[in-house]
């Protein structure tokens, strides 16, 4: 199978399997940049860079809702749906429209973020919700 036709049959079932191999190597070391290098060619170094500017997890209280955003370049921010959605462009051109791959380099620093428990956790009130929508709004 080449590289395109196992991404485009990449399926939650792949991204279930993705986070319980990554469990595995338990840290971001170079086994993981390795395996990152080869599973995602052209992504491996720009799925790192994701990483390092963090992935947050926010806890809206007392609702309990769960926001994921991840910070991107430019200040911008993306909202995350855990292996579903992400609000970046690539996401929207490759995924939605062209639909030639399930997720965007986001969508894997999440599932690696959450397989090593390397987010970073804030509790936020509620009201702080719809200002977050806002503003994100805006920065489209
Ligand atoms: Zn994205």
């Amino acid at each position: 199978m080449n590289d395109f036709s196992r991404l485009k049959n990449m399926s939650d079932e792949y991204l279930e399997q993705l986070f319980s191999e990554i469990k595995e190597i338990g840290q971001l070391n170079t086994n993981l940049i390795r395996y990152l290098e080869d599973t995602f060619p052209e992504q491996g170094e720009k799925i790192i860079e994701v990483l390092k500017r963090k992935v947050m997890k926010y806890i809206y209280l007392p609702s309990g809702r769960v926001i994921w955003m991840i910070k991107g370049e430019k200040q911008k921010r993306y909202l995350l749906y855990p292996k579903i959605f992400c609000s970046c462009q690539d996401f929207y051109k490759n995924t939605v429209i062209k639909k030639t791959r399930p997720y965007c380099k986001h969508i894997i620093a999440q599932i690696i973020s959450e397989a090593l428990q390397i987010f970073i956790e804030k509790e936020k009130e509620d009201e702080k919700f719809n200002m977050l929508i806002k503003r994100l709004k805006s920065e489209f």
